[in-house]
Formats: structure tokens, C-alpha cells, sequence
């Protein structure tokens, strides 16, 4: 099998699966309890939190352990914006979300809440001019993803934190989601980070919410009080002491993988760019690119590419359910052929060089196979 589908999910790396299978064995105590067990593995917790934070450069942040980015940005969003709601009540967010973040927004929509998206550049990176305009003292949240999950698009994060400054009823948040072990932010200036310990090589059912405050974060469900009372419920401490290795690793290892990665995007760019049915588009980060067979549906290059036993997606695996337009490529200014047409290849510090060769290989075929619908 040829996995290109890392932007859905990795493979645990196998340190961190040791740190996780040992964490269970040794450590599975509840970190509440109050008997030394239980503090002992209340300590790995804590030591777990700083690594996350040391690592984010943010020591004076919270770190709350969550289930995965979804939970993250869902608490992020709406236990500020409950808070918030009394102090404005316009929400800006960029055309490139996540459902788990455009759906909660959308939400918020229904109940009253003034939602504008930012416009796009054509190289899918928030329009922050566009954003400067939409700035008014209304403003009581913004969210923008630090990497976009279809094109691979790197966000002007930096410059949309300087800009917020002088907007202090504003909160910034920002899904990190798929920027970890791809790029180095500063996240500095953000309020709330959303992170997801499967996508760089831990383990599903891991993530964490970071936040420069907690006492305006308000719960938005209810339990034990555990993680500052803003996620109740029994720690998974394996998964959490996996997430914090995974992320060291990935994080030391950032730019050693992406100069290897960086290859093989060009490798795969210089090899189609003789089939005038394909379009490729602009990325910053080299792990993801999307391209289009122009004319045909992605859905059956994803299906003949997974027949060869080449696995790619549509637009993304968390939104190919639904049957609506890529609304990164929409935002894009991409016509509805190359819209349909696409699929995303993703790679990872697992990728070699051998899969390169038979995704190519395999790029090409489907390009023969499907030719006499492409434009
Ligand atoms: N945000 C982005 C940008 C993503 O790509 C994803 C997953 O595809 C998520 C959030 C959701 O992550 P999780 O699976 O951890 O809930």
C-alpha cells in the first residue's frame, strides 16, 4: 500500500506508541485520585502540559487536553463566545475552515450572531486587507486556520495577530490543526490553538486546546472540573503522554522532513506538468497538493488510484461526505471542472521515495484510463 492520505491521519509513530502501551501498563491511574498513584500520574500530566507549551514557545499559556481538534475548536468558539456575546456580536472567519469550525460558527449564525467571511488570495491565504476592512469595534471573535487542509496554504497568522492588537474585545483563534511538524508559527499573539495528536504521528482521540486565559473560558459542559473544569472527564493520560512525544519528534524533525518532502512535491509537479488536463495548485507547505483531472469527478481517480493501491482523497476525508463544492477551491476562484475534478495528496516523514515513484506511475494511468472525459 501507498499511503498519501496523511492529512486525514498518520501512523502513530512507534516511540510514541512505546510511550502510550507503557503509560497504560504503568501510569493508569486516574489523574484526580488523590493516593500516590494517582499523583504520580498527575505529574506526568503536568510534565506533559509544559512540554506542549515549551514547545509552542507559549510557557505562560494553558494547555487543556482534549479528544482531537474538533473538540478543541468547539470549545474555543463557544465557550468564548458565550462569554463574549455581550460585548459585540460579529464573528469573523476565513472562507478555508474546518467544519468543526465553520458548523459551530454557523451556528452561532442561527441564534443571532453577525457572521462575515474574509475573501481569499488566489493562493488560498486569507486576503488581509480584506480582513483590516471587516474590523470594527463588533468584532468579538476571528478564526483562521494556521494551514489549510486542501491546498496546504500557509496563513498570515503573525500579521493577523499585530492587526487584532488594536482591537482588544477580539479574540483570535487559530486551528492549527494541520500545521504541526510542517511549519514553525509564532503563536505569540493568539488567544485560543487547536491541535490534533493523529495528524503528526500520535495517537486518535488525543489533541489539546492552548489558551492565553482561562478564567474567561467558561465551560460548555459540565463534569468532574478536570482540565481547569473546561474538559471534565477522565484524562487519557496515554494518549496525552503520546501526543507530548509525537509532538517533540515531529517538532525536531520539522525541517529534516519537509526539505525530504519538498522533493518529492517537485518530483510530482515536474512529472505531470506536460498532461494539460491536470492543474496543480499553488501550496506552501510541500506535504499537501492538490491536483485536478479537469473534466473528470476526483471521486473516481481517488477509486482507480485505491485500485492500484494508492490511497489519496477527494477535498478532505471529513468533509467528502457531504455533497457540497470544495469551498477552499471555491474561494480559490477555481472553475467547478477543476473543482470537481480534485483530489489531494498528502505526504508525511513516512513517505519514500518508492511510493513517489508509484503514485506518479499511477497518476499517469489514470490520466490514460479516464482521458476521454477530461477538458
Ligand atoms: N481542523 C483541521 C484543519 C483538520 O484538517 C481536521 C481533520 O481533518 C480537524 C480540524 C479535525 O481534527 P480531529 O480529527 O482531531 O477532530
Amino acid at each position: 500500500m501507498h499511503y498519501f492520505d496523511n492529512a486525514a491521519t498518520t501512523k502513530p509513530d512507534e516511540q510514541a506508541l512505546n510511550t502510550f502501551n507503557k503509560v497504560n501498563q504503568n501510569y493508569y491511574f486516574n489523574t484526580a485520585s488523590i493516593h500516590s498513584a494517582g499523583r504520580d500520574s498527575e505529574k506526568l500530566l503536568e510534565a506533559s502540559r509544559k512540554q506542549v507549551l515549551d514547545i509552542f514557545g507559549l510557557p505562560n499559556h494553558h494547555c487543556v487536553f482534549t479528544s482531537g481538534a474538533t473538540e478543541s475548536n468547539n470549545i474555543a468558539i463557544q465557550s468564548t463566545l458565550n462569554r463574549k456575546k455581550r460585548f459585540g456580536s460579529t464573528i469573523l472567519i476565513s472562507q478555508l475552515e474546518h467544519p468543526s469550525v465553520i458548523n459551530v460558527v454557523d451556528h452561532y449564525r442561527s441564534e443571532g450572531f453577525n457572521v462575515k467571511f474574509i475573501k481569499t488570495t488566489e493562493q488560498g491565504r486569507v486576503d488581509v486587507d480584506h480582513l483590516r476592512k471587516l474590523m470594527d469595534e463588533d468584532v468579538i471573535f476571528v478564526t483562521v486556520m494556521a494551514v489549510n487542509n486542501i491546498v496546504g496554504a500557509v496563513q498570515p497568522i503573525q500579521e493577523i495577530a499585530e492587526i487584532l492588537k488594536g482591537f482588544p474585545k477580539a479574540h483570535f483563534h487559530v486551528d492549527a490543526t494541520q500545521a504541526v511538524g510542517k511549519v514553525e508559527i509564532n503563536y505569540e499573539n493568539v488567544d485560543t490553538l487547536s491541535i490534533s495528536g493523529h495528524k503528526f504521528h500520535g495517537v486518535k482521540g488525543s489533541g489539546a486546546l492552548i489558551t492565553r486565559e482561562l478564567k474567561t473560558m467558561p465551560p460548555i459542559f459540565f463534569g468532574g472540573g478536570h482540565e481547569y473544569n473546561l474538559r471534565s472527564g477522565t484524562v487519557n493520560l496515554p494518549a496525552v503522554a503520546a501526543m507530548a512525544k509525537a509532538l517533540r519528534l515531529s517538532h525536531e524533525n520539522t525541517d529534516n522532513i519537509s526539505g525530504k518532502i519538498e522533493e518529492y512535491n517537485q518530483s510530482i509537479r515536474n512529472a505531470l506538468a506536460e498532461h494539460r488536463s491536470i492543474v496543480i495548485q499553488p501550496g506552501d507547505v510541500p506535504h499537501i497538493l492538490n491536483l485536478s483531472y479537469v473534466g473528470a469527478k476526483g471521486e473516481v481517480a481517488v477509486n482507480a488510484l485505491s485500485e492500484k493501491g494508492i490511497m489519496v482523497s477527494t477535498t478532505s476525508a471529513c468533509a467528502s461526505k457531504l455533497a457540497t463544492l470544495n469551498e477552499t477551491l471555491t474561494a480559490m476562484g477555481q472553475s467547478v471542472d477543476v473543482i470537481n475534478g480534485s483530489i489531494r495528496i498528502s505526504m508525511s516523514k513516512d513517505t519514500e521515495e518508492k511510493d513517489v515513484d508509484m503514485l506518479i506511475k499511477g497518476l499517469k494511468e489514470v490520466y490514460e484510463e479516464i482521458g476521454d472525459v477530461l477538458i
